[in-house]
């Protein structure tokens, strides 16, 4: 029997991310659009080299900005207003990925001039952004295969057996907006007629399957769009190509019977994410279909449990033959590249991990032991079952202390003492606030001298002392700043955080870094998150010193600053021999020592952050609910043990709460701030329909914009968030931190803020 290895894509920022820095210096005008080119040309061979003991190697995969973006030009989906560029495809593609103003004195300005960036979102239940497909009712598809068929040349030229990737129109449809409100749907014919052209294109290079993902099976869909799948691929299924159609991140559920039997040559599920379906599953599968099953996980950094994974595969690989196909869950776009590049982490720890280059070998040893007996791979086996015992047993992994804890989480650690109402009377005769306070999200610009002093105290060239009296030095400027300015509720300015998880991570205990860990976001840009490998814990109070210091300097009240226990969860690498609700409850019980102790110290404002609580919803709505139980009970563990007199805030950087607002009052904080600059206000309908009890800060002033907001605007937003919120329980702020802006840009917009509220006070 001989099954069949592939993988659905691989990361293209590079080991060292060379993407990212190719990128950055051609839009900076400091290297040629050749040298960028010949960048991508060289990570797509060297991918390819450490993909070269596959069977099917994925072809398409790479792109420079966004894949979705990538399609949208293959389909010739380019949004009206840059359809008219005179210069370079890949420049004007990156005009609809980053936006562009127009420069005076231009040439083509009507043409080629300024434009405003696509919209970004999450790709499914990921950290991957990607442009949302624009489409109106006259849209019209054409295709342009380019691309796609310079990288299967380029593909040709090596020892692999090329597979293109393509993203499925009916995921395409569903993924993106159309602008005009008209039904997407509606575009199906006429796409299909050029899904139908690219696939003889790519049948006449000789390519014999193709990849078409269609991760959109993986939710809840309505009969009209389960009909768009069977509609697709009736018409496709005459083309000459084979096509594998492609799932991932989760349960097919609803759409089992469906995607068995779209009349395609063979399908890809998720085994990580949907393992009880696969049998039932292949109980439904045609007789001629390949089944290719995603058995190593591609969202995470673990090694596979392989002998585990043995155990489960071999009566399926005895049933299925050669219509067994092997791979990783999804893309490894969602991992970092090469786990070898890590030469500081701590070998035990770096003994249980596996990044992309790591989870192919894996693949290897998984077919090789099907193929031809376990025998055949025992060495490998063996080190890799040692690694999984070891930390399954490790005692970096499991400390008592904290499972004994968690066994003691009752309700009541969740409840604050008293009801809004009552606390907030004896937080407003504490703090003396006037109407409408003023206050800022927590973090001041990170200039260049405060990277420079971290710079070098991580390379030891300054000492602990030295980089004390920057930090500090940085925190007494931000307080003077914040007095003169005449804000009411003030922060330390967060100059000694990296950034807001990491900061965390780094000093409880169960966490680890990376060095190299990189995977993309969007774009050039990249995340690095930590790893939470064990048991959570605080060995030390981790920010009161500097919180005491700055309520050292200020007569006004001083928010000490925390990242919440969810948002350190869905930013990090997480733990996959426990549920996820475990670990955020664990580190929920961390941060309420801290806040705790804040509290001990005489802190009596304290923020949580939130910022990624929504980006852990489940893919399908049916799970929603058990989600938020779990992810307000951790931050109702973490914030709510504090005395009535002592005021919470949570702050979200969003503010779609449509769906959720039920749950963002029950973790009831006193205080939420939320980003509403750009929306108008519009989007405090939310809290006005469900008459969210609680104080409320709209952001007032876009901190992603350089531009200064003047004090009438301000004003003015103000006043529409007061016709649905009453003035009572309104506060005044930014959408979020300020730690990306110029002080230059801050003091004024910060002035016009306070004046805002001046003004609004005396009306
Ligand atoms: N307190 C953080 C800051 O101001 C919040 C950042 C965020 O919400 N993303 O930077
Ligand atoms: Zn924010």
């Amino acid at each position: 029997m001989m099954i069949t290895t592939h993988n659905l894509g691989f990361p293209r920022i590079g080991a060292k991310r060379e993407l990212k820095f190719a990128l950055e210096a051609y839009w900076k005008g400091q290297s040629s659009l050749e040298d960028l080119k010949q960048v991508g040309k060289s990570l797509r061979q060297g991918n390819w080299a450490l993909q070269s003991n596959l069977d099917l190697v994925p072809v398409g995969d790479f792109a420079f900005y966004d894949q979705v973006l990538d399609m949208s030009f293959t389909l010739g989906n380019l949004p009206a207003r840059v359809q008219d560029f005179h210069g370079d495809p890949l420049d004007n593609y990156f005009r609809v990925a980053r936006g562009r103003s127009a420069q005076a004195g231009e040439d083509h300005v009507q043409c080629c001039g300024g434009v405003a960036a696509g919209e970004m979102t999450k790709w499914f239940d990921t950290n991957y952004h990607y442009i949302v497909p624009e489409f109106t009712a006259k849209t019209q598809f054409k295709l342009d295969a380019t691309r796609l068929l310079e990288q299967l040349a380029e593909a040709k030229a090596q020892p692999i057996k090329a597979k293109p990737v393509i993203i499925g129109p009916v995921t395409y449809l569903a993924i993106g907006k159309a602008k005009d409100d008209s039904d997407r749907l509606a575009l199906l014919p006429q796409l299909l007629n050029v899904y139908t052209e690219l696939l003889e294109t790519l049948a006449a290079q000789g390519v014999e399957w193709v990849q078409i993902d269609e991760p959109i099976l993986v939710t809840e869909l309505d009969a009209q769009w389960q009909h768009a799948f069977n509609l697709a691929y009736h018409q496709l299924k005459s083309s000459r190509v084979k096509l594998l159609v492609a799932t991932y991140f989760g349960q097919l559920a609803d759409n089992q019977y469906l995607a068995a039997n779209l009349p395609v040559a063979g399908l890809h599920v998720d085994a990580i994410n949907a393992r009880s379906e696969i049998v039932p599953l292949i109980n439904q599968l045609p007789a001629h279909k390949v089944l290719s099953i995603g058995v190593i996980n591609g969202r995470n950094i673990w090694k596979t449990d392989l002998n585990a994974t043995l155990d489960w595969l071999e009566p399926i690989a005895e049933r299925l033959g050669e219509r067994l196909w092997l791979a990783p869950s999804c893309s490894l776009l969602h991992v970092p590249v090469d786990l070898d590049s890590e030469v500081k982490l701590e070998s035990e720890i770096k003994s249980w991990l596996a990044f992309a280059k790591q989870k192919l070998e894996e693949l290897q040893v998984l077919a090789t032991a099907l193929n031809h007996g376990r025998d055949a791979v025992k060495v490998a086996l063996a080190v890799n079952q040692a690694a999984v015992d070891a930390r399954r047993s490790s005692k970096r992994v499991h400390n008592p202390q904290v499972k004994a804890a968690l066994q003691t989480l009752t309700p009541q650690l969740g409840q604050r003492q008293s009801a809004y109402q009552h606390r907030a009377s004896k937080q407003a005769a504490l703090l003396q606030l006037p109407q409408y306070p003023t206050t800022t999200i927590g973090s001041f610009p990170q200039t260049a001298e405060i990277r420079q002093a971290r710079r070098q105290f991580k390379a030891g060239e300054i000492d602990h002392a030295a980089y004390q009296a920057a930090m500090k030095a940085e925190i007494e400027r931000s307080v003077r700043e914040q007095e003169a300015l005449g804000l009411d509720v003030l922060v330390h300015g967060e100059a000694e955080r990296n950034d807001m998880v990491e900061y965390f991570g780094e000093q409880l205990e169960g966490y680890a870094f990376s060095q190299f860990g990189w995977v993309q976001s969007y774009g050039s840009r990249c995340v690095k998150p930590p790893i939470l490998f064990g048991d959570i814990s605080r060995p030390k109070a981790m920010t009161v010193e500097w919180i005491k210091y700055a309520q050292s300097l200020t007569n006004k009240p001083m928010k000490g600053m925390l990242t919440g226990p969810v948002t350190i969860l869905n930013w990090s690498f997480v733990r996959d021999d426990q549920p996820r609700a475990v670990s955020c409850y664990q580190v929920a019980l961390a941060i309420r020592e801290e806040v705790l102790d804040l509290e001990k110290a005489g802190i009596r404002v304290i923020q949580i952050d939130e910022a990624a609580l929504r980006e852990g919803l489940p893919l399908r709505k049916s799970q929603w609910k058990e989600y938020l139980n779990w992810a307000v009970e951790s931050f109702r563990i973490t914030a709510n043990g504090v005395q009535d007199e002592t005021q919470i805030h949570t702050h979200m950087c969003y503010s779609e709460f449509n769906d959720i607002i039920a749950s963002i009052a029950e973790m009831d904080a006193d205080v939420i701030t939320i980003e509403t600059s750009r929306s108008d206000m519009e989007l405090l309908d939310a809290f006005d329909h469900f008459k969210y009890p609680n104080e409320i800060g709209p952001g007032v002033y876009d901190i992603h914009s350089p531009n200064i907001p003047t004090q009438a605007h301000i004003v003015q937003l103000m006043q529409k968030a007061a016709e649905r919120i009453p003035a009572e329980r309104l506060w005044v702020n930014p959408d979020c931190g300020l730690k990306t802006r110029q002080w230059t840009e801050v003091l004024p917009a910060l002035s016009n803020m306070v004046a805002a509220a001046k003004t609004l006070r005396a009306a």
